[in-house]
């Protein structure tokens, strides 16, 4: 479902991926790994176009995400991508976060993404805080919502760039259930986190980079074996 070839991508002068490969199939759930700045975040960020590649290939759903061809704001909109700090729209309520992009973007009509909405708001547990806006809920909470407003868009595939990196110890749980649950349900999942009790539970592979390398790949249950 995605694959990513022989990637590389610098800042200006600076190299931040070498020659990553990898590739992860549909209802796959990999978990990516390693220290600060070896390029996780920017790795994820090249799978759905937010950042252009300089050499290498990816392809999403049989769509090369670098052609020049490639509708990117299309393709985009059906990856769901969860950011370590929420994103949540301050002016808008909980539904009105969720409605927004599937009645803007695919044309849904109020009801419709309002019974969504609801649907999903029940499924990360938020369903009593659909009217509150976001400063008025915890890290966790805003979390949550942010997963439902990336499912709202019915992805192929959720990105999540350490969505539990910014939560108090107490609500980084009742995220990572909400992940595991989706992870059941069969969603295809990339997960930058250091929850490696998450990975070993809930991935199927384990990737680890350092200093932009795609250094390790393996089953997860392989990766923890290691000496
Ligand atoms: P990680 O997610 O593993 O912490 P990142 O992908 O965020 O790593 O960053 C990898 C490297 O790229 C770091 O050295 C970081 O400073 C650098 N970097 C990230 N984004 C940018 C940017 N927009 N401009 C310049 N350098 C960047
Ligand atoms: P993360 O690893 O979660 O991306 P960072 O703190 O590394 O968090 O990056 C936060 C934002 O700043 C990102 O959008 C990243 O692209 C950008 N960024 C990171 N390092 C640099 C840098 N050296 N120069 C410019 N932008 C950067």
């Amino acid at each position: 479902m995605i694959t990513v070839e022989n990637v590389s991508k610098s800042y200006g002068a600076t190299r931040v991926l070498t020659d990553c490969s990898t590739a992860v199939a549909r209802g796959e759930i990999v978990v990516v790994c390693g220290p600060s700045g070896s390029g996780k975040s920017t790795l994820i960020k090249c799978i759905n176009g937010l950042e252009p590649i300089d050499a290498g290939r990816i392809v999403v759903d049989g769509t090369s995400v670098a052609d020049r061809e490639t509708n990117l704001p299309k393709l985009r909109a059906r990856i769901g991508m969860v950011f370590q700090t929420f994103e949540l729209y301050p002016h808008m309520t909980v539904t009105e976060n969720i409605t927004l992009a599937p009645i803007k973007a695919l044309k849904r009509t109020r009801a419709e993404a309002v019974k969504r909405a609801n649907t999903l708001l029940e499924r990360v547990g938020m369903h009593d805080y659909a009217d509150r806006y976001p400063a008025n809920l915890s890290g966790g909470q805003q979390q949550r919502v942010a997963i439902a407003r990336a499912l709202a868009m019915d992805p192929i595939a959720m990105l999540f760039d350490e969505p539990t990196s910014a939560l108090d110890p107490e609500m980084i749980n009742e995220v990572l259930d909400v992940m595991t649950a989706l992870a059941q349900d069969g969603m295809t999942m990339i997960v930058v986190t250091h929850e490696m009790g998450f990975a070993r539970r809930v991935a199927d592979r384990v990737v680890f980079m350092d200093q932009g390398r795609i250094v390790e790949d393996s089953p997860t249950q392989n990766f923890f074996e290691q000496p």
